[in-house]
């Protein structure tokens, strides 16, 4: 394959993205946890080959960038090296499962999220037939605990309960409670009745979300054989903060998930066990003593759950992507310092309409299109939006301004 061929694609490590600053390669960690050895050698392989820059993803996935095409051969060996590639693009597609991060410290958790979460992997990757699940299909596995996953999207999420799992999908309210021996076979169904119902509407939903809307959800899980009463599940958002030091474990931010192979590196050194990945652009270290923070903090990382960086989402923007007319990261930083914390992200700034730093509504949300930014406020890139053409300078003024006219 020449990967420099693949635009527009969700990356993988196995088919990548062409970008602005070369290659992206997204690593899929299973369960999020990344022993510190692997660690090390990631970060060595982004400075050596890419610009030594890591993006930690919406889903946990890590993003090595800057990857020359010439190096790709490489790259792929020394993965495939460290157990990190899977078999072929379609494997690793796939394989799309985000997992609770502390289910084994969490005291609060219902039971292993990882253990589960490394199963469905096993399973999806080896039923072939579901290669042809579009690329964004994917599954969270919530221990229900503190740390749960609430607000990760995905198509169809396994939920640990006190004496089961439950069972929801994405556009419905409601679930349906299984024996936990059965949920991964139920969660390959529900793929499979997906495929097989989507295959019938012209053009086919893309998401699970979108086939629930047109067809209803108990059509969907009765096609795979679940005909039990559904029931509103407890839907506890996350309970914790994610940044600071806590009793058996320490969390850092990534200020718009971004981090550098030192920082990856000195994770992985101060680390007792291993790294937690979340997708909630903090990484979570167990068993790190609290009075390591503030060298965590010298190091870069966001270590208060304060820091206004935590509040606004941006992606790389330009220069790095070819599809964005504007700077995106800066401005956001700017922006950000205009507004306190309030613990939810209210900016969005996308360098275009495909909105890759978050696909949630957002209080403002501003979108690069020929240089100038389209102004959507409670909106996402692609709404309509309330202004066009404003240049970074006037949103800077209306922001200080602090006024938004609808
Ligand atoms: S949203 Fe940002 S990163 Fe995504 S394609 Fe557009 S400019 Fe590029």
């Amino acid at each position: 394959m020449n990967a420099s061929l693949v635009r527009g694609w969700c990356p993988g490590a196995r088919r990548p993205m062409q970008s602005g600053d070369g290659l992206i390669l997204r690593l899929r960690i299973t369960g999020g946890r990344l022993a510190c050895e692997t660690a090390r050698a990631i970060a060595a392989v982004a400075k050596r080959y890419g610009n030594g820059e890591l993006d930690l993803g919406r889903r946990g996935g890590l993003q090595l960038r800057g990857i020359r095409d010439d190096d790709f051969a490489a790259v792929e060996a020394e993965l495939t090296e460290l157990g990190l590639l899977d078999v072929d693009a379609g494997a690793e597609a796939v394989r799309n499962v985000v997992a609770s991060p502390l289910s084994d410290f969490d005291e609060t958790a219902e039971g292993d999220a990882f253990m589960l979460a490394k199963q469905l992997e096993a399973a999806l990757v080896s039923d072939t037939s579901l290669r042809a699940l579009p690329g964004k299909f994917g599954y969270s596995v919530d221990d229900g605990g503190c740390f749960g996953l609430t607000e990760v999207p995905a198509d169809v999420r396994l939920r640990l309960v006190n004496d089961g799992v439950s069972v929801s999908l994405d556009g419905d309210i409601q679930a349906i409670k299984i024996q936990p021996e059965e949920a991964v076979a139920v969660a390959l169904r529900l793929a499979h009745a997906f495929l097989d119902l989507a295959s019938r509407i012209d053009p086919p939903p893309r998401r699970m979300a979108a086939l629930v809307a047109q067809i209803g959800a108990e059509t969907i899980f009765a096609a795979s054989g679940l005909v039990s009463e559904r029931v509103v599940p407890v839907r506890r958002p996350r309970a914790v903060q994610l940044i600071g030091a806590f009793p058996g474990h320490v969390g850092v931010g990534l200020s718009f998930g971004r981090l550098d192979a030192g920082q990856l590196h000195l994770l992985a050194d101060l680390a007792p066990s291993d790294l937690r990945l979340t997708p909630f652009r903090a990484v979570l270290l167990p068993g790190l003593p609290a009075d390591l923070l503030p060298r965590l903090a010298e190091a870069g990382f966001v270590t208060s759950p304060d820091d206004p960086i935590l509040a606004v989402a941006a992606c790389p923007g330009a220069p790095a992507c070819g599809s964005a007319s504007i700077e995106t990261r800066g401005l956001a930083r700017r922006l950000a310092a205009l507004r306190p914390n309030d613990h939810g992200i209210w900016l969005h700034v996308s360098g275009c309409e495909k909105g890759c730093a978050s696909s949630a509504t957002h209080a403002v949300t501003l979108v690069g299109r020929d240089g100038g930014l389209d102004l959507v406020l409670d909106g996402r890139p692609t709404d309509p939006p309330h202004r066009t053409g404003v240049s970074p300078e006037a949103v800077e003024a209306l922001f200080r301004s602090g006024t938004f006219e609808k």
